[in-house]
């Protein structure tokens, strides 16, 4: 199946190797295959590499059976430049290793190139470094700070892995081994204590992080001299290193190290996108309905608000008005003395208190004398403002106990409360003298006559407005400008 002869010289075909890197460097083409090369491709196109179980991130076996990893990339970038197909086959590291040397595989992926397998292998270019590292539980128990302190511990193994066991061979053979096949169950050891140590490399934080182990162990010290990792080809093949070889060294350096950031990095937590998304809408949606209800309470309470102050507006405005209504209701509009209506109420709660407390009142009748002749001299307005000018002295010159109103036309009446006889007739007479000593503004002077009335015991409103009119016709038939009184009623009987 493979072709065994290899006869040419080693030195030639790296000059050949150095001459097609140089090449390739400058025109960044697939290398000249030499014709032994190009033969042996089109006789083997495929070619099977062993890979270690358990050498995360070198070589990950994904779920769905196909590989992935920092050397799958590698080899897959020596398949891009020289056409050979690669294909690998996955077994425990000691398992895979026996198969390789019975050449049911090609070659292995991983490796590291010893006398040991110089029998049945020859490396290709290395294509990582490596170096060893004693990791011990978190804390570091045991105090291992340096190679002295791994003396008589016990120390978790990969089994058939040379690379650490050439390294702890250095240190010391007195010390107990545990074998296992993976580096997570090496990690476990170490982390549950049931190792004091184990020899790992940079692959370790990767593996401890995957497995969530990486809070309880750490790096105590490197150890050694960092080791190249190759790919070990069977030795009976030389065409097929040196495809492998050409292929290799055109990966540029950039490259390479781009691969290994993205294999031994740590990998970081997976972020559930979709997850995540769902989340921010949902609190997006959220803000947005408490937004939107906050803003629609701030209007409606705004509106409401609005409404509320208008509304008080318009009560304070009903109020007045109603002030202003009722005021106008008991008011003449003339002299803005309280008007004939208003003056009956009052005369009613006077004669009320008057027949239940027996507290005395008396009423001025007066009548502006020859008022006729005023409008028909001087004009309508001008009577109008002798009426407003007599209302003034009225309401000026008496108590503000006393009510005084316009009783209609050219007459007035004030309602005096707390009064006697004798201080009705004063005050009558006070007012009388007033009107006939003012001067009107176009009128000049005027006179009014007046008739007074005390309340007499079970008078009506009526009884004591018509004693108070008989006393002002006496006024008027007597040649007016006087005050008169009328203190009996004559209806009555005389007695009272
Ligand atoms: P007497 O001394 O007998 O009372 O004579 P008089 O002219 O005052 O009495 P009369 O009752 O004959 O006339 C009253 C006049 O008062 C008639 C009316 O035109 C006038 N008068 C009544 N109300 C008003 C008013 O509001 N304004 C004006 N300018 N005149 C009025
Ligand atoms: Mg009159
Ligand atoms: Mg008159």
């Amino acid at each position: 199946m493979h072709n065994n002869d290899s006869n040419f010289p080693d030195i030639l075909n790296q000059l050949c190797l150095l001459i097609m890197v140089i090449w390739g460097c400058n025109v960044h083409a697939a290398p000249l295959l030499t014709e032994r090369e190009q033969a042996f491709l089109a006789a083997n196109p495929r070619v099977v590499l062993g890979v270690g179980e358990s050498f995360e991130p070198f070589v990950i076996k994904n779920l769905d059976g196909t590989y992935s990893g920092y050397d799958i990339q590698i080899a897959r970038l020596i398949s891009k430049h020289t056409g050979l197909e690669i294909d690998f086959e996955m077994g425990t590291w000691k398992e895979i290793q026996e198969r390789a040397k019975r050449r049911e595989v090609d070659g292995l992926l991983t490796a590291i190139f010893n006398e040991e397998r110089a029998a049945h292998f020859v490396p290709s270019f290395p294509y990582f470094s490596t170096t060893s590292l004693i990791v011990v539980k978190k804390g570091n128990p045991e105090e291992i700070t340096d190679s002295s302190d791994i003396e008589g511990k016990k120390v978790a193994m990969q089994r058939g892995n040379v690379l650490f066991e050439g390294v702890l061979n250095a240190i010391t053979n007195n010390v107990d081994i545990v074998y296992f096949d993976h580096i997570h169950e090496i990690i476990s050891a170490v982390a549950s204590g049931h190792a004091d140590l184990c020899i790992l490399d940079e692959t370790t934080p990767y593996i401890a992080k995957k497995t969530g182990l990486e809070d309880y162990i750490e790096v105590a010290f490197a150890v050694g001299k960092p080791e190249n990792i190759h790919i070990l080809i069977r030795k009976d093949q030389p065409e097929l290193q040196s495809i492998i070889n050409k292929g290799l060294s055109l990966i540029k350096e950039e490259q390479l190290l781009e691969i290994r950031n993205q294999w031994f990095s740590l990998p970081e937590k997976s972020i559930n996108w979709p997850f995540l998304i769902k989340i921010v809408l949902s609190m997006t949606a959220l803000l947005g309905i408490v937004l939107y209800w906050s803003y629609t309470l701030k209007v409606a309470r705004g509106r409401a608000e609005a409404a509320l102050a208008e509304l008080e507006k318009k009560d304070r405005e009903l109020e007045a008005a109603n002030r202003i209504l009722s005021q106008l209701s008991i008011t003449d509009p003339l002299t803005h003395l309280y008007n004939r209506e208003k003056l009956n109420k009052v005369l009613d709660q006077e004669l009320n208190r008057a027949s239940r407390y027996g507290t005395p009142f008396g009423v001025i009748m007066a009548d502006v004398d020859h008022f006729k002749k005023v409008n028909d001299e001087y004009g309508h307005p001008v009577g109008d403002s002798v009426l407003i000018e007599i209302a003034h002295i009225l309401q000026a010159n008496t108590r503000s106990v006393d009510i005084v109103g316009r009783w209609g036309g050219e007459e007035f009446l004030i309602i005096s409360p707390q009064i006697g006889h004798s201080e009705l007739t004063s005050m009558a007479e006070k007012l009388r003298a007033l009107i006939e000593q003012h001067t009107f503004p176009t009128a000049e002077s005027q006179t009014a006559s007046f008739g007074i009335t005390i309340y007499l015991p079970d008078d009506s409103a009526e009884q004591m407005i018509t004693r108070a009119d008989q006393a002002l016709y006496l006024s008027k038939g007597k040649g007016r400008n006087q005050v008169q009184a009328v203190l009996t009623d004559s209806t009555r009987s005389p007695t009272l």
